[in-house]
């Protein structure tokens, strides 16, 4: 095969162009992962805050169910006061004003209560108020960090575009049987097909070749091809 040497080192430089294009193929199919965990972080950060707002809810229910028991006591003590003004019986008199004594003891307990739910309600609202704001904030970072993904995929694809005409130029150069053989070779997988001799061993599986190979690949007659891996071999 006349010129096969330079048909070689056209081969090689083609398969720089694919090289990059595996590359950038895979820095591509990275990209919607990468989105898929900005957005999980995203959702992870609303859960919080929710739950934040959740407490902050059940706080203020709470407080509500608290103030009705002392609306009740402070009726009960109302009206047993009221009662004490008619009653005639000395035992009743008695029962009665335990009645209120217990009343005002259990008041007492509802209000001190109601202001340490205050206290917790206070808290949790510069929570719930900074949580929001840190939503928001966070919300904005994780949408420009998407949209620089999304326009880094973008170039990458251009990229692509660009390199797959720079490719197209290059394999017209190169003699078609010489090419069948390496298009054959990379439809079955990715990366190098094209080996470089180093020395005495396959550049690629690093297996050290028979001199008969290594002489045939010298004389650049027809391809040869590495025992252990089936690359093309060139001497260069
Ligand atoms: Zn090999």
């Amino acid at each position: 095969m006349l010129n096969l040497k330079q048909d070689l080192e056209l081969l090689y430089e083609l398969q720089n162009y694919d090289l990059k294009i595996d590359e950038i193929k895979k820095k591509i199919s990275q990209t919607p992962y990468l989105i898929k965990e900005k957005m999980r972080a995203l959702e992870d950060k609303k859960t919080e805050v929710s739950v934040q707002k959740q407490s902050f809810i059940e706080l203020n229910c709470l407080k509500k169910e608290k103030e009705a028991v002392l609306d009740s006591k402070d009726k009960a003590i109302s009206k047993r006061s009221m009662e004490l003004n008619t009653v005639k019986a000395n035992d009743i008199y008695k029962i009665l004003l335990l009645e209120i004594e217990r009343a005002k003891a259990d008041k007492n307990a509802i209000e001190d209560e109601i202001l340490d739910l205050m206290d917790k309600i206070d808290g949790e609202s510069i929570v719930v108020k900074s949580g929001d704001t840190e939503l928001k904030e966070f919300e904005q970072k994780i949408k420009n960090e998407m949209n620089d993904l999304e326009e880094y995929a973008k170039k990458l694809k251009e990229e692509i575009i660009s390199i797959v005409k720079e490719r197209e130029i290059q394999k017209l150069k190169i003699n078609k049987a010489v090419l069948v053989n390496y298009e054959r070779l990379r439809e079955g997988r990715d990366g190098r097909e094209i080996s470089l001799i180093d020395g005495t061993s396959c550049e690629v599986c690093g297996m050290v070749l028979r001199p008969q190979l290594i002489n045939m690949a010298q004389k650049y007659q027809e391809l040869v091809f590495c025992d252990n891996c089936s690359r093309i071999l060139f001497k260069k």
